[in-house]
């Protein structure tokens, strides 16, 4: 078994994807070709955001966020402490000091509560600017945005949503990559909409932001006059070259058709065949609250407190089903954060997590009977 099967869905996408390769091959239009506009237009369209700038992957996605803001050394910037590595690298890259915070036990997603609590004694003790908040729709479910922008709103900070797994959810109808001041997104092939390699997504209503971001994408370049060929041989900033692929364009537009025709429906269904299957083994359940719609990057349950969790995940494996461990350690005791102030947090709930959660196979492609065998098998293992 595929722990996400990804050959399969190139199976079923086969002749459309290699038509699109072909397309871009035969036109040696790689960079900027005219597929970058289509997808950006249609995934402005999908979430509802006024502009979608695409880039070369969810970490320079966050990276450009906080440049355009503007965030550097004196800024702190709170951040989950359970996620993955990027959502508190890129802030730090830009000079800031993430300040982690702990997460709901039952949504896995930034605790608002106790954002307030981070803000305020940042606040309290003067050391540093607090500026903006990374949430992060972990596993494909959105972040407690209500809650979290009542915060963001009482303090004056900057909102980022790092929707790289993400893509695809919503609370009340409302979609995801719509719910930061800026928002962003990865097309990692394993996220909810993958391309074949790297690839992200910057979506603003701003549109001086929006500017800025793109001229950001290219080593800063003057966006005086945008469709001027030279632009970018005029850099008024410093930038990156950060753009996505015309290829992955090409090839997430066919991708994308599928993602929102039936692969998101389909996955919420598997998801679901989990979560009936689990009901009575004492495991702790994925929590989606009223009104929110996950996009099921991963399925991730937490086993009883002392179980041998290699043994478990050892013996799934012998049985040819593979599982994952997001995240074995919680941001703040990286390596990388040694001896500076983001390596001081008090975050229970994520050491907890760290210690007691496993992800399982899951993709739309899979079916009942296959979930059924994880099922019985993680009973077993048990
Ligand atoms: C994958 C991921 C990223 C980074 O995306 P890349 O495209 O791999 O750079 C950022 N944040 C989270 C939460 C992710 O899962």
């Amino acid at each position: 078994m595929q722990f996400r099967d990804l050959p399969k869905q190139y199976e079923v996408l086969k002749a459309q994807i290699d038509a699109a390769m072909i397309r871009v091959a035969a036109s040696a239009h790689f960079i900027s070709g005219p597929e970058v506009k289509e997808l950006e237009k249609t995934l402005t369209e999908y979430v509802g955001a006024k502009h979608c700038i695409t880039c070369a992957n969810g970490t320079d996605a966050i990276t450009i966020a906080m440049r355009a803001w503007g965030v550097g050394k004196g800024d702190a910037v709170f951040v989950p402490d359970f996620t993955f590595f990027s959502s508190g690298e890129c802030p730090a890259d830009e000079g800031a000091t993430p300040i982690y915070v702990d997460v709901d036990q039952r949504t896995y997603n930034l605790d608002a509560a106790k954002l307030e609590e981070a803000v305020k004694k940042v606040i309290a003790e003067g050391k540093y600017k607090a500026k903006a908040v990374v949430a992060v729709d972990l596993f494909g479910l959105p972040a407690d945005y209500p809650a979290i922008k009542a915060v963001c709103e009482k303090y004056g900070l900057l909102l980022l949503e790092d929707a790289a797994q993400g893509f695809g959810g919503s609370i009340n109808g409302r979609k995801t990559c719509t719910f930061g001041d800026i928002s962003t997104t990865s097309f990692f092939p394993a996220k909810p909409l993958g391309c074949y390699g790297d690839g992200g997504a910057i979506f603003t209503d701003n549109d001086e932001w929006a500017t800025l971001i793109r001229s950001i994408c290219v080593h800063g370049k003057d966006m005086s006059n945008p469709n001027d060929p030279n632009a970018k041989y005029n850099n008024v900033r410093l930038g990156k070259n950060s753009r996505l692929d015309t290829l992955q364009a090409a090839i997430l537009l066919p991708k994308f058709k599928a993602f929102a025709d039936y692969e998101l429906a389909d996955i919420n269904k598997v998801a679901g065949w989990y979560t009936e299957g689990l009901r009575d083994t004492g495991l702790v359940l994925p929590e989606i609250k009223d009104g929110f719609y996950s996009s099921w990057a991963q399925y991730t349950v937490q086993l009883p407190e002392g179980t041998d969790r290699k043994k478990v995940q050892d013996q799934l494996k012998a049985v040819g089903i593979p599982c994952m461990v997001y995240y074995p350690k919680p941001m703040h005791s990286h390596g990388a954060f040694t001896g500076t102030d983001s390596a001081v947090a008090d975050c229970p709930v994520t050491e907890r997590l760290c210690k007691t959660v496993l992800s399982l196979p899951l993709d739309p492609y899979k079916t009942k009977e296959e979930i059924d065998l994880v099922v019985s098998e993680l009973k077993k293992a048990l």
